[in-house]
């Protein structure tokens, strides 16, 4: 069993992965930038280390930084969390040469879904559903780059193999207008991540953006923990998410959840991980696999019971998953609201200092969070500051104690999105369920 972790990672997520820990008996490292000193994370862990000034590049993204931390605490394990280092293949690489774990899948997996086109050709290999598109990158050959579109069928999506975070993808309507924009998404994908290969799909008008959870242990033995529906978005940003999906045939759960575990054995996979998808008119569509924790992992753990970050520490460990597939049972629904400290109506950043913060509370309300009374919330990073999470019986339930909690919870001294959680959950559209991944922005206007 490890005995203690580095924990490369702030915020809420720090504060989830330190619970684990403790959980365990592990022992654990808070890494931490000068902007950060303060946080509660920091107090409550066993050691600190500050890795270096407030911008991220220079602290949570410093790779020596992060791996001397763990050398001079003798640490055995690190944990990267989400966002910054955690899908880097070469940080996981250079954590594995240099002694330690890395809570995640093998560098080599991460390389391989994180480019686009290769976890694509890996998934359809595995069985798992994609969406109708070029089998790999678009050539030089301006005639096959027209058939491969005329056989997709228009409208189709022009996509970087390389692109992250809803960058890198054109969509292109009319036959006129492909070469150019295979062009101009070839440039900006260079400019943006270095390396200019596109690829093409079908673009789907009106999906709805649904994920499973996936465990894999090192003893060739993987899981799935049902589906999440992330729909509710804004510029790619996930704002909203529930398990289950409202309305998704049970047995098309177990079918395509099934497909993703089977696809963790055959690739090898380890860890936690999420097999994203977008659904339409009964189909399901893989469009990339997230090598790591997510942010919204608390629907699924509210509904099913299971720590997901408690076993990505056992499956570091190398122990054997603690559940079988049959021991899965899924308990009523869970509705997760990101609590950002943003503007809510016109969503510019209100970093500052938090003068009085009183947590919502009551049956079936989690609250995963890092702030208290006067602390201050740092401009240089993600704007999230809290998750409130709200499970019931039913989706109704579940939906009316989000609503009393939104209503308790006082965040003064910055703006926060509660206004538009509290618009979201009182919204007709939302409260039928099964909104697409357009919803919310036309909502707002945008
Ligand atoms: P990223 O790594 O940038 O998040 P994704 O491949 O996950 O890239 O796509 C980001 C978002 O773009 C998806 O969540 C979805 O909203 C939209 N998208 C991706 N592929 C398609 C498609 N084929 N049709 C319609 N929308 C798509």
């Amino acid at each position: 069993m490890i005995e203690k972790v580095v924990i490369a990672n702030r915020g809420e997520i720090a504060l989830r992965i330190q619970r684990a820990c403790r959980l365990l008996g592990i022992r654990t490292v808070a890494l931490h930038s000068e902007a950060d000193r303060d946080a509660k994370y920091v107090r409550l862990a066993d050691e600190s280390v500050c890795i270096g000034p407030a911008r991220a590049t220079d602290s949570y993204l410093n790779i020596p930084a992060v791996i001397s931390a763990a050398e001079v605490t003798d640490a055995q394990a690190i944990h990267p969390g989400y966002g910054f280092l955690s899908e880097n293949a070469d940080f996981a690489e250079r954590v594995e040469q240099s002694g330690f774990i890395f809570i995640g899948p093998r560098a080599e997996t991460i390389r391989l879904m994180g480019d686009k086109i290769s976890a694509i050709k890996a998934m359809k290999k595995a069985g798992v559903p994609c969406v109708p598109g070029s089998d790999g990158p678009i050539g030089v050959n301006d005639k096959e780059t027209l058939g491969v579109a005329v056989d997709i069928g228009y409208p189709v999506l022009i996509k970087a193999a390389a692109g992250g975070g809803g960058k890198g993808m054109r969509v292109v309507h009319t036959e006129a207008a492909l070469l150019n924009a295979v062009a101009l998404t070839r440039s900006e994908a260079k400019a943006a991540f270095g390396n200019d290969t596109v690829y093409m799909e079908k673009y789907l008008d009106n999906p709805r953006h649904i994920e499973f959870q996936v465990l894999a242990d090192q003893h060739g033995h993987a899981i799935h923990l049902g589906e999440r529906d992330c729909s509710l978005q804004r510029r790619h940003q996930k704002v909203v998410e529930e398990c289950p999906a409202p309305g998704l045939p049970e047995k098309l759960r177990h079918k395509i959840g099934e497909r993703c575990a089977e696809a963790c054995e055959k690739v090898g996979y380890r860890g936690a991980g999420t097999f994203e998808f977008l659904y339409q008119d009964g189909e399901f569509y893989f469009i990339e696999m997230n090598t790591r924790v997510q942010v919204e992992h608390p629907v699924t753990e509210m509904v099913t019971g299971v720590d997901i970050v408690k076993e990505q520490l056992l499956i570091a460990s190398g122990e054997r998953l603690s559940y079988r597939q049959k021991d899965i049972a899924w308990r009523g629904h869970a509705i997760e609201c990101r609590i950002n400290a943003e503007d809510p109506r016109s969503f510019t950043p209100s970093p500052g200092r938090i003068t009085q913060y009183h947590p919502p509370g009551g049956p079936g309300i989690r609250v995963d969070s890092h702030i208290y009374n006067n602390y201050v919330v740092p401009p240089y990073y993600d704007s999230m500051i809290a998750k409130v999470i709200a499970h019931g019986d039913t989706r109704a339930l579940a939906m009316a104690r989000m609503r009393i909690a939104l209503t308790e919870m006082v965040i003064d001294g910055i703006k926060t999105n509660i206004p538009l959680h509290q618009d979201i959950m009182n919204d007709a559209a939302f409260i039928a369920g099964g909104v697409n991944i357009h919803y919310l922005e036309k909502k707002l206007g945008l």
